[in-house]
């Protein structure tokens, strides 16, 4: 219980909209004796990279109970001593907030968005104790109509208002991100949750619809974990703009960005276009997360500081396992059919399968070092590391379906994660790095240790084409269409020779923005930043490229004229025959695809 203003209190108040700041405060009732040390973290949880959030804060005072400053002495980046005083101390402090992403802090004139790890000191010491927020009202008269919407609690009987807040520690005091401004709230319910879906930045979106589906999704994964929600209210904070894309999982709510155009409108009628499929998946991602990460965790993320990189090998059980379900429930609830689900199965096939860096580093490798190599990436990424994500959520697959064939059908992965559930998440037990291996082994007395050895702790391809096959499920391999293709659906005109390069138009040519390796563009030896813009004699584009190469018999040798830091060069491509890179899914025998799926025999569209 809480009725006064805790010993750690603060106060936030966008400062300026043209300046982007917001003014913080934070008074210490009872600071250290010794000096009161105040960091500010490095990272913030789900997003494992280290970001300095410190470099934001512009300008800092301390004063005492007598409103006399007091000296502050800087120690490291993100530390800082307030000189020991007898007397509460209050810090007053300036952060930039011009970061528009789901782990920033950022202020227009129609939101300010902010995550704590971006705003709030941590006060050392006394991080266990109740801290106690006040959100303060724009004075502008223009921005009199803004609302706040957070899961921090509060003892307001006004919803969405300014005003004060409290978190039992500093943890939770950083995991409720804070939106203030303007935006559409949507409610919906289901099994004893309330639900916000909270839409900022503008849109024409058919929000009935929306609601609707997410109500199914929402359902779904609260009947899957078997037992009551361990949240009574969700928000999904959603900032939409022309075109972004991100999520971030926290302990009630989700930060979002999504393009406002991929939403459904009015007139689309119930199709379910690419963007909405994606947005619904990104919501089933992160919602899922509430029971896998935020509180089934790691034993290396359990409690971690927030100062510098925590290792872990296990990324692959949380986001490759959210990654496998997020889609799966779409299906699982009736908002895609067979095909389309067998389709983005495809995709993210033929998306590991033109990955030539899952030859040189395992899914353990790609989680421990997510710090500097996933949250990183340069050019060089498709050649040098795999996804935890996308192999993680093929490895799911993987395992499901071993799961189900080797137990006849007793158990699935959801079992598994029921286990994680109950054993793990409910009772704030970490999970130790073999902990899927240990219960598959000893619980469903199933012997994959084979299987657990290669997929994690080797780069040997996953069995995917067995395991498919012995669901009825056949995978075909074509060449892709274009360079654009993504694969997941049957190839009726596929390219003759083989590029190996990404590309973007420019003005005259093409330029080259990633080279696989031990492709023909790799061995012709172009590089990132050439500009193409000829193959033989002949002027190239982005659109007549392919056309170009496959009018090039294969094994002849042709010149490149390539732009290369406004220097002509030429090199010597050879045309080698495409690779079958392009991988869809073909189902020929329905029941027992059905053993995987799960939908009666006669079920193939909704
Ligand atoms: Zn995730």
């Amino acid at each position: 219980m809480h009725t006064h203003p805790s010993s750690i209190h603060y106060n936030v108040n966008v400062s300026s909209i043209a300046g982007h700041t917001f003014n913080v405060s934070l008074r210490i009732e009872n600071p250290d004796k010794n000096g009161q040390v105040l960091t500010l973290p490095a990272w913030i949880p789900g997003s494992y990279m280290i970001r300095d959030f410190a470099k934001s804060i512009v300008t800092m005072i301390a004063q005492d109970d007598a409103g006399q400053e007091i000296n502050i002495q800087k120690i490291d980046k993100q530390t800082w001593q307030v000189k020991a005083v007898n007397s509460a101390v209050t810090i007053k402090y300036e952060v930039y907030a011009f970061d528009l992403s789901v782990r920033g802090a950022y202020i227009n004139d129609e939101i300010a968005f902010f995550n704590g790890t971006n705003m709030f000191l941590a006060v050392q010491g006394q991080t266990n104790k109740c801290c106690s927020l006040t959100l303060l009202k724009p004075e502008q008269e223009s921005l009199s109509h803004w609302k706040v919407a957070t899961t921090m609690q509060t003892k307001m009987q006004e919803t969405h208002a300014f005003g004060d807040y409290w978190a039992n520690n500093y943890e939770e005091l950083i995991d409720h991100p804070i939106l203030m401004g303007e935006f559409d709230i949507l409610n919906f319910s289901t099994s004893g949750v309330e639900f916000e879906l909270i839409l900022a930045g503008g849109h024409q979106a058919d929000v009935k619809r929306i609601t609707k589906d997410l109500t199914k999704v929402c359902q779904h994964h609260i009947n899957f974990f078997a037992d009551i929600a361990p949240v009574n209210r969700y928000q999904f904070i959603t900032l939409l703009t022309d075109n972004a894309f991100g999520g971030l999982e926290h302990m009630s709510s989700t930060a979002l960005m999504y393009s406002r155009n991929d939403l459904p409108s009015l007139s689309d009628a119930g199709h379910m276009t690419d963007g909405y499929r994606v947005f619904l998946s990104l919501c089933s991602h992160e919602f899922f997360h509430t029971w896998h990460v935020k509180r089934i965790k790691p034993q290396e993320l359990f409690g971690a500081a927030l100062d510098k990189e925590r290792y872990t090998e296990q990324l692959w059980i949380y986001e490759g396992f959210t990654s496998y379900y997020d889609d799966f429930s779409l299906l699982r609830c009736g908002l895609i059919t067979q095909s389309e689900y067998l389709k983005v199965v495809a995709q993210n096939l033929t998306r590991l399968i033109r990955n030539k860096g899952r030859f040189k580093q395992t899914i353990t490798e790609s989680s421990f070092d997510a710090w500097t190599k996933f949250y990183k990436q340069d050019e060089s990424a498709v050649n040098n590391i795999v996804s935890y994500y996308n192999k993680g959520a093929i490895l799911a697959m993987c395992l499901d379906l071993l799961i189900k064939n080797k137990s006849d059908k007793d158990y699935s992965l959801d079992d598994v994660l029921r286990h994680l559930w109950n054993q793990h998440g409910k009772l704030s037990i970490p999970t130790p790095v073999d902990v899927v291996q240990r219960f598959v082994e000893t619980q469903l007395n199933l012997d994959l240790c084979d299987f657990f050895h290669s997929a994690l702790y080797s780069t040997e391809e996953l069995p995917f084409t067995e395991l498919l096959e012995r669901f009825g499920i056949k995978c075909h391999f074509s060449p892709r269409e274009s360079l654009d293709d993504k694969g997941g659906v049957k190839t009726t005109s596929p390219i003759k020779i083989e590029f190996g390069a990404q590309i973007k138009a420019r003005e005259i040519g093409i330029q080259i923005t990633q080279v696989t390796e031990q492709t023909a563009a790799y061995n012709a030896g172009l590089q990132v930043g050439d500009v193409l813009i000829a193959v033989d004699k002949w002027a190239v584009s982005k659109e007549n490229l392919i056309a170009q190469l496959n009018y090039l018999p294969i094994g002849q040798v042709t010149q490149l004229c390539v732009l290369r830091d406004k220097k002509l060069k030429q090199l010597t491509f050879k045309s080698t025959a495409a690779p079958c890179d392009s991988i869809n899914l073909e189902v020929i025998d329905q029941e027992r695809t059905n053993h995987w799926l799960g939908l009666p025999a006669n079920t193939h569209e909704k």
